[in-house]
């Protein structure tokens, strides 16, 4: 399988090969496809086997960067994840202008209203401060259409439920949801009942 047949629009294709990407791992090859016809998903995928890249590649696909708003709102556990997630959207969007930024905590409240003041596409974020952010009516949900909760499970161990749950009722409704997790506890599979609508299941 390549990515040529996976219906992954030209300026998107240029920039994964750019990135020196020439096949899909197991994980791109099973949940790209679901998630860019607009299915909700659960990727039961640990680190190591391209997620981060197979986010990237479904955000930028979904993104229209004929307007500034924020479509894409990623999630993570970690500053670390937050930024390298934004870093690779960058990357592959390269050709196609996305607009990304990373809203983290630690780092100055002013940058990030700067950046979100001056319009950006995706927001890959800690959600502490993407809460934060959005309260502050300085993160506009109204244009979002892809949630992407990544290392759910990390997430959760490291006390972030109720931020989850805070930042999703700010989201519009008709939402398209991408768990990323790997472990599926029972606390990871309420969220997926409250947030998700017949998620495809893929497991790698
Ligand atoms: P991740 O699980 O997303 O953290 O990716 C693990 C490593 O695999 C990273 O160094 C990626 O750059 C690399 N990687 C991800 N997808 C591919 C791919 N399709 N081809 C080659 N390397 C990849």
């Amino acid at each position: 399988s390549s990515f040529d047949q996976m219906g992954i629009r030209e300026d998107l294709l240029r920039g994964i090969y750019a990135y020196g990407f020439e096949k899909p791992s197991a994980i791109q090859q099973r949940a790209v496809m679901p998630i860019i016809t607009g299915r909700d998903a659960i990727a039961q995928a640990q680190s190591g086997t391209g997620k981060t890249s197979m986010i990237a590649l479904a955000v930028c696909q979904m993104i229209d960067t004929a307007t500034r708003e924020v479509q894409a709102l990623i999630l993570s556990p970690t500053r670390e994840l937050a930024a390298q997630t934004e870093k690779v959207i960058l990357a592959v969007g390269d050709f196609m202008n996305v607009q990304a930024h990373a809203c983290i905590g630690g780092k100055s409240i002013g940058e990030d209203i700067r950046k979100l003041e001056h319009g950006v596409h995706v927001v890959s974020g800690t959600p502490g401060r993407v809460y934060d952010m959005i309260k502050r009516r300085t993160l506009r949900t109204r244009a979002i259409k892809l949630l992407i909760l990544d290392e759910s499970d990390e997430m959760l161990s490291r006390g972030f439920k109720d931020q989850i749950y805070d930042v999703y009722r700010y989201l519009p409704p008709d939402l398209q949801v991408v768990l990323v997790s790997a472990t599926l506890p029972h606390e990871i599979l309420e969220m997926t009942n409250k947030f998700m609508t017949d998620p495809v299941r893929i497991l790698v």
